[in-house]
């Protein structure tokens, strides 16, 4: 007997959960099902993206809905287009054995004639999206005046997404006497004031700890320079080949910008962010579902519809500025009892963030090393062997075969799966066996990135000049933070930073200048040339030589080897990662 029966539903949502496989209720079911079921109560449940809420709402109120009626009954809101066909899709296979039930979903984007004519059919379930909602009810296609239970699901993002003006209109549509089940993956103040807005005495059910992680997610960050998160997200997603991921970005311009780089280096990239037409994201999603993109790139807003099991790993391309937002990021992974990793990529000046949400989750973080060209390497030979051994053989060949063997006569077995490996092996290696360490080392001034303190001694300094002074809004200290950020030094590495009118000199260690002269050519911020030359200035430097190399394979590095190194795009990040700057001290022409 599964335990769904023992919480007070009746048959034919039983057959229907024995259809769907499901075994034994969540945490977040159990507790709620028998609630709702015998209680006419408002409730308020907190619980993780991927714990079952929408049978934890729908279940009960498939079961206390007359479908003999046709009145409209029970009213869902939810974010999001996306999750409106979710649990409308759910809803519809958990009532498939409720003769009569009809659950409609009415959200922007697609026809609303279509959608009120589906409600004039008899819907007494509607599961919709506010702003949709919202006009519908101003055209009068849809009654909301007799609901008996109104369900808020994914409060928190309605309300960040601002939906809260929408939410009360929507209300007051609604009947005094209705209840109101409110579900939420957090508790910030703005739900906890809807919650006393517009319920009476809820129910609060809590599954796991307020705000916690899902617990099947492990937590990984990668400490790298500030200009090696690009290079850093490519090798990540070369060293998972099965990878199948949502990729976080702070804004729509880098949500575009990566996966415009995945693309044009080779990758199953897509970009999903609210600049896109419903059309486009529509596209998006529906290939990340079939796995053909394996990389989402996504805002923290567009993503909040992606309802996608399976999800391996979340990458954290940036942090997010809200602590809570990287439990909804990383709880898109790990669902339905599937283990995920959330990666997070850092530079060192992030790491007090990491501390802050590993307290938040009550999980810790694995510090974990950026993988080297040439494990990589060792990772993908191995999976193309896999690859190679799981393919299933393609008859089409058999016809060709004589002609084949004649080609390949002579080779013996081992030669063979030599050649075979590689075909597809060697551009992997060429690329990745040059390639330099990303990993930034934590908290020592050791800086494992540059790879070569060995071969280059100090020289003693150079005075450089640069181009940009107190007319752009700079001081010897806003500059001294520019440089350090554009070019990835410590602190100390800059100095003697003296600000003009229209120039600036600074003062460097002699073996960082090539790398300095390297990073601002052709460097431009805001379409602005921003020069560096080595100052005429007494105390002129001796170039470190054996630079020369090094930074080669640095620019060409993980510019994108599908493609045969292209380096345009890495230059593409440097002017990304140095145009945000936290906002103080702005210069003029940012
Ligand atoms: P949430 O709304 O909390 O993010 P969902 O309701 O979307 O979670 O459920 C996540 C996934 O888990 C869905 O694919 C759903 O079908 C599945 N699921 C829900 N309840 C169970 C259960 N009791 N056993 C197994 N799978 C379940
Ligand atoms: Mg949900």
């Amino acid at each position: 007997m599964s335990k769904f029966e023992t919480l007070g539903l009746d048959k034919p949502l039983l057959d229907a959960i024995s259809d769907l496989g499901f075994e034994t209720p969540s945490e977040v079911q159990e507790k709620s099902i028998p609630i709702l079921l015998e209680q006419e109560t408002d409730l308020v449940a907190l619980a993780q993206t991927g714990t079952g809420k929408t049978a934890a709402f729908g279940f009960p109120m498939i079961q206390k809905i007359q479908a003999e009626s046709r009145t409209t009954q029970g009213l869902i809101l939810s974010p999001t287009r996306e999750l409106c066909l979710q649990i409308t899709n759910e809803l519809k296979l958990y009532s498939k054995y409720v003769k009569g039930l009809n659950t409609v979903a009415i959200y922007g984007g697609a026809s609303i004639t279509d959608q009120a004519r589906q409600i004039k059919r008899g819907a007494q379930i509607v599961v919709a999206t506010p702003g949709r909602m919202k006009d519908m009810i101003g055209r009068g296609m849809v009654d909301i005046s007799k609901i008996d239970y109104c369900v808020l699901d994914e409060a928190d993002e309605m309300l960040n997404m601002g939906f809260y003006e929408d939410i009360k209109d929507i209300l007051s549509n609604t009947p005094e006497e209705k209840f109101t089940w409110l579900f939420s993956a957090t508790m910030p103040k703005e739900v906890g004031s809807i919650a006393k807005k517009f319920m009476r005495k809820p129910v609060e059910i809590t599954v796991g700890t307020k705000n916690a992680g899902v617990s099947t997610v492990q937590h990984e960050y990668y400490l790298v320079g500030g200009r090696d998160r690009y290079p850093a997200l490519k090798r990540l997603a070369d060293a998972n080949p099965g990878i199948f991921s949502v990729i976080f970005c702070r804004t729509k311009r880098d949500t575009q910008r990566v996966a415009e780089k995945l693309i044009e280096d080779g990758y199953n990239a897509g970009a999903l962010h609210g600049d896109l037409s419903q059309n486009q994201r529509d596209l998006v999603m529906n290939s990340f579902r079939k796995k053909q993109v394996q990389m989402l790139v996504a805002t923290d807003v567009a993503a909040r519809g992606i309802d996608v099991d399976d999800i391996t790993h979340v990458i954290n391309y940036q942090l997010p500025d809200e602590i809570e937002t990287y439990t909804h990021r990383s709880g898109r992974t790990g669902r339905a009892g599937k283990s995920g990793i959330s990666m997070v990529i850092v530079t060192r000046s992030e790491t007090r963030k990491i501390k802050a949400i590993e307290k938040k989750i009550k999980q810790d973080f694995i510090s974990k090393k950026i993988p080297t060209g040439i494990e990589i390497c060792e990772i993908q030979l191995y999976h193309l062997a896999n690859r190679i051994k799981e393919t299933e053989v393609n008859t089409e060949i058999d016809n060709y075969l004589p002609a084949i063997n004649d080609v390949l006569d002579g080779l013996d077995r081992e030669e063979l799966i030599k050649k075979i490996v590689s075909v597809e092996f060697t551009r992997f290696y060429n690329y990745y066996s040059k390639t330099r360490d990303l990993n930034s080392t934590e908290g020592s001034r050791d800086r494992g990135e540059r790879g070569s303190k060995s071969d280059a001694p100090s020289n003693g300094s150079v005075r450089y000049f640069i181009n940009v002074g107190e007319r752009d809004g700079y001081d010897w200290m806003s500059l001294k933070d520019f440089l350090r950020e554009t070019l990835n030094l410590e602190k100390e590495d800059v100095f003697n930073v003296d600000t003009k009118d229209s120039f600036s000199f600074f003062n460097s260690d002699a073996q960082h200048t090539e790398f300095i002269l390297q990073t601002f050519t052709e460097f431009k911020v805001n379409g602005r040339f921003i020069n560096v030359e080595v100052s005429k200035d007494p105390g002129g430097a001796r170039k470190g030589r054996n630079r020369d190399r090094k930074r080669g394979h640095r620019k060409g590095g993980d510019g994108g080897y599908r493609k045969g190194g292209d380096t345009k795009s890495f230059r593409g990040g440097k002017k990304g990662g140095s145009g945000r700057r936290g906002g103080k001290k702005k210069p003029g022409f940012y």
